[in-house]
């Protein structure tokens, strides 16, 4: 049973470990940096929490439902595959983005120069208007795993209307 409510809000959280040498991509941007990310896909933190927060808001199943990681043809995958996934969802349940608030903690480096082009990512994956997109980026003040650079994290907040 699909919901029909005019108005849906979903919550999307991800965290992923660095390691040094890994790719680190956000939001579908390569960031460079000396660690990346630990991940059973690409790591996109920002890609998995909106494609969670859109899962939530449809009551659907969670990304680790969807794709779990012990199912080898996610192995490396391009996190887009799963946000994709969930605007199909989105079209078939005769919903529309309304707006997606994004905020990625990550000690360095400063992603405040790949805010626009990871925005541009976001509006193309969900065929929505970059006024519908905002990502903030924040530091952890140097505190706890966050702030120690051991880890990379998002959260998301995305409201939908019913078409
Ligand atoms: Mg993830």
């Amino acid at each position: 049973m699909h919901p029909t409510q005019p108005f849906r809000i979903g919550h999307g959280f991800d965290l992923h470990r660095l390691k040094a040498g890994a790719k680190l991509v956000v939001g579908g941007c390569d960031i460079p940096h000396d660690a990346g990310c630990d991940a059973h896909s690409d790591g996109d933190v920002v890609l998995h929490a909106v494609t969670d927060a859109i899962l939530g808001a449809l009551a659907l199943p969670d990304i680790g439902e969807m794709f779990p990681d012990s199912d080898p043809q996610w192995r490396g995958a391009d996190s887009a595959t799963f946000l994709k996934t969930a605007v199909q969802y989105l079209k078939r349940t005769r919903y529309a983005l309304g707006n997606l608030d994004v905020t990625v903690i990550l000690q360095s480096p400063k992603l405040a120069g790949h805010k626009q082009p990871m925005r541009d990512n976001l509006a193309r994956l969900l065929g929505c208007d970059q006024s519908q997109v905002n990502i903030k980026a924040k530091t952890n003040e140097k505190a706890d795993s966050l702030g120690q650079g051991k880890a990379i994290a998002c959260h998301t907040v995305v409201l939908l209307e019913r078409k």
